[in-house]
């Protein structure tokens, strides 16, 4: 039965991973929908600036060819760009738009706002969130200013470009302040697009890591069974007459090991169980520390440990008892199993302004600093016998109800382990 809800976990998981996948299906095929209709807009534009009143159409041929020429590159490139994305692309696409702007500036030069258009060239390449290419247009841009500033005051001397003669260090200044627009907008919207990709990646990582984690809560459901069988049968086994004595020397050992299984399987597979599952509800420390100090009573005595209880007030917590047990069973028996013979094993419980902070502190064996960082890695154990299992799981429990687990230790002299909840009154 158990078995089956494990199944219907991964079942839900692959599903919705399938339903993510088509959502971003959806999700491009809109964007190429966005994309040629605004292009089809701009083409649109364009193609009305070169047929609506343009005086070259019965005049100059010449210079409507050559403008038509070069809206046509410009507007093939842009139609072509969802078919091939490449920076090769994306380069044709800007040089073709600096032959459209500058030519446009060029044969039309009573239209002034042309020149707008030349501050805001590069601006095209934001879109494409595409760091060289933008660097790159906002240096050809700034060349190509300065050519057309060169012709102007050399070749022109205002006779066409008046508006530009006239206040030549204003409309430079006006030039570079637009690049300068234009290099912030590029900055922020680009910084905000990588932070963006990262948090992508990070939940597609998280994703990936929580399908993998419940196939494996499967998988364990799975082996537990046939242990918990195989462990049957050896026990009753041990019983029997019929059995050699001979043989049954081993017994014990396979018991033993098959029982370090067992505790692996359900310690991970208390790991693995989802956080919503569990209920909420206000968590004495005190009562819990001293359940789970009277229960640990006897396993200190095994090393002649005393476990010494100091709480003064009742702390509350918003958690779930079981776990709470859970996580301070795993502390103390850590500390309990690094103290020396003989040695006592500290529980304080205090509040602190809106926190209730529990510490637990042993004399024993201490961590160093490279020990301390590897606590909560998956099996990371010293103890021949250990699971290296324990801490995961406490740190699991602990970030479930907004705790903080943190250390403080000396090789050879003990540990202080504190553990911080946000206190419930
Ligand atoms: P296990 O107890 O099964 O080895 P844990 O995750 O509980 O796994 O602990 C991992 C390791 O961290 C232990 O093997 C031990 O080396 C170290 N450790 C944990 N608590 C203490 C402590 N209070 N003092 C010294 N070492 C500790
Ligand atoms: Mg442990």
């Amino acid at each position: 039965m158990v078995v089956y809800i494990g199944r219907t976990i991964v079942l839900t998981e692959m599903q919705s991973w399938f339903k993510g996948v088509s959502m971003k299906e959806l999700y491009t095929e809109i964007n190429k929908k966005l994309y040629y209709f605004t292009i089809t807009v701009v083409i649109a534009i364009m193609l009305m600036g070169l047929l609506v009143d343009n005086p070259y159409y019965s005049q100059d041929g010449s210079a409507f060819f050559l403008h038509a020429l070069f809206l046509t590159f410009f507007a093939v490139c842009l139609l072509l760009y969802p078919r091939n994305t490449s920076h090769y692309c994306r380069l044709l696409i800007m040089i073709t738009s600096f032959m459209y702007f500058y030519s446009l500036f060029f044969l039309y030069p009573d239209t002034w706002s042309n020149f707008i258009f030349l501050c805001l060239v590069p601006a095209i390449s934001i879109l494409f969130f595409d760091p060289k290419l933008f660097y790159f247009s906002l240096a050809l841009n700034s060349f190509a200013i300065l050519m057309t500033f060169l012709y102007i005051i050399l070749v022109d001397q205002g006779a066409h470009y008046s508006y530009i003669q006239e206040d030549l260090v204003g409309n430079i200044i006006n030039f570079f302040g637009s690049q300068a627009i234009i290099y912030f907008i590029f900055y922020i919207s680009y910084g905000r697009l990588k932070k963006q990709q990262l948090y992508f990646q990070q939940i597609k990582q998280a994703e990936r890591l929580k399908t993998t984690g419940q196939l494996a809560a499967a998988v364990a459901h799975e082996i537990r069974n046939p242990l918990t069988v195989v462990k049957g049968f050896l026990q009753f086994y041990e019983q029997s007459n019929e059995v050699d004595t001979e043989l049954k020397k081993h017994f014990h050992l396979m018991v033993d090991e098959l029982n370090t299984a067992e505790q692996v399987i359900s310690q991970f597979l208390s790991i693995a169980k989802p956080a919503k599952e569990k209920e909420l509800e206000p968590v004495n420390i005190r009562q819990v520390l001293q359940s789970v100090t009277d229960l640990l009573h006897s396993y200190g005595l095994l090393h002649d440990n005393q476990i010494e209880l100091q709480i003064v007030e009742d702390s509350y917590v918003a958690a779930n008892t079981i776990e709470m047990k859970q996580l301070f069973i795993n502390i103390i028996k850590n500390a309990i199993e690094a103290s020396n013979i003989g040695d006592v094993v500290v529980v304080a419980a205090s509040k602190i302004k809106d926190m209730v902070e529990i510490n637990i502190i042993d004399y024993g064996q201490g961590m160093t600093e490279k020990e301390i960082e590897s606590l909560g890695t998956p099996f990371y154990s010293l103890k021949s016998k250990g699971t290296g299992l324990g801490m995961m799981i406490c740190f699991n429990i602990a970030e479930n109800y907004k705790g903080k687990i943190s250390f403080k230790s000396t090789k050879g002299k003990g540990t202080t382990v504190t553990i911080r909840f946000p206190s419930l009154i």
